[in-house]
């Protein structure tokens, strides 16, 4: 099997691509190296380019004999979608109907989609299954529930068999400490606070500490990154199996199961690092909802999939390692 991998060289699709290749597959990044990295994808799998080009992407697919995509590229910080809501809606929406044309055009019918937990907005009940309503409150979120439609609408039209992920949040690093989290600017919490932890940066804000949780703190279902890849691999095979009679679209959330709260994640990170961390009380962040803990059991169910990562200590562990080894990321800030 050949397998594209849009925004390989980011965060979650780096992690993906070594998984893949070691399971022996042709695979192929595709990536804007905007928000991706160069170095984190191995020599001669990469192709620079925008999904704009949609006919370019399809030229690539049929000469790679492309069977499966798999979409990791999007803007993904709720706080800069609420700011920039058109940047999300080009970048994450357009580009991604782009991809989709270019699937059509090479008659390729498989995609594995990056969802995301916030296209369910406040959700009614935690943790949260998925019959539970998607509201979204953010752009970002919007953004996803689009493409989300599209692939069920495209399913339905065109046949295209899809997995849309969604993901809680993705944490931590490869276990070897090679590959790791590096977004520019950084706006997540993990690094962030792992960040004070290595001096360069003074304090670790809390974004509000009045939410309706047992300590004010929001609560969030922190994933490894590489028991999201593992789940990439085992939907491209559910949706590959399929060929026919099979899985024709799968929606699953992609979580642990356990909630930890913001205070929770700083204290986990202090007692890895060894480093005090101080932090500041800060206003909320628009669009942040309290509480976001996954029911996994449907991806146990459709994909066989659990996480083996289920101890915060053993993410941040590993986030900690690839900080305290690679202080620049991939490179020069
Ligand atoms: N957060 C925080 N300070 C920061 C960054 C994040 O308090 O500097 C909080 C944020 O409000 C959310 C949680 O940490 O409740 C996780 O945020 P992150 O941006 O990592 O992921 P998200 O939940 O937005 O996908």
């Amino acid at each position: 099997m050949s397998v594209l991998v849009i925004g390989g060289a980011g965060y979650i699709g780096s992690h993906t691509v070594r998984l893949l290749m070691q399971e022996g597959y042709d695979v192929w990044v595709y990536d804007n190296l905007i928000a991706g990295h160069r170095a984190a994808v191995p020599e001669g799998c990469l192709i620079e380019g925008e999904l704009a080009d949609h006919l370019r992407l399809s030229q690539i697919m049929k000469e790679r004999e492309v069977t499966s995509v798999v979409h990791f590229a999007a803007f993904a910080s709720v706080g800069e979608s609420v700011e920039h809501p058109a940047k999300y809606y080009q970048n994450n929406v357009v580009a991604s109907h782009s991809l989709l044309t270019a699937m059509l055009a090479a008659e390729v019918r498989e995609i594995v989609f990056s969802s995301t937990t916030a296209t369910y907005g406040i959700p009614q009940a935690v943790p949260i299954r998925e019959v539970e309503t998607q509201r979204p409150i953010n752009p970002y979120g919007f953004t996803k529930l689009v493409i989300e439609q599209m692939l069920r609408d495209y399913q339905h039209a065109y046949g295209l068999r899809y997995a849309a992920l969604r993901y809680f949040n993705a944490a931590g690093a490869s276990a070897d400490g090679s590959i790791g989290e590096d977004h520019r600017p950084e706006s997540h919490l993990i690094p962030i606070v792992l960040q004070v932890a290595l001096g360069q940066r003074e304090s670790v804000t809390i974004f509000g500490d009045d939410y309706p949780t047992p300590d004010g703190t929001c609560i969030r279902d922190y994933v490894h990154v590489d028991d999201l890849a593992t789940a990439h691999l085992a939907a491209m095979r559910t949706l590959h199996a399929a060929d026919g009679d099979g899985m024709q679209r799968v929606e699953v959330n992609l979580g642990t199961g356990k909630g930890h709260s913001v205070n929770e994640v700083v204290e986990a990170c202090r007692r890895i690092s060894g480093h005090a961390i101080p932090s500041v009380k800060g206003a909320r962040r628009a669009g942040d909802p309290p509480e976001l803990v996954a029911d996994p059991s449907l991806a146990k169910q459709q994909l066989g999939w659990e996480p083996r990562y289920v101890d915060l200590d053993e993410i941040v562990e590993t986030a900690w390692r690839w900080h305290r080894d690679h202080p620049q990321g991939y490179g020069q800030a």
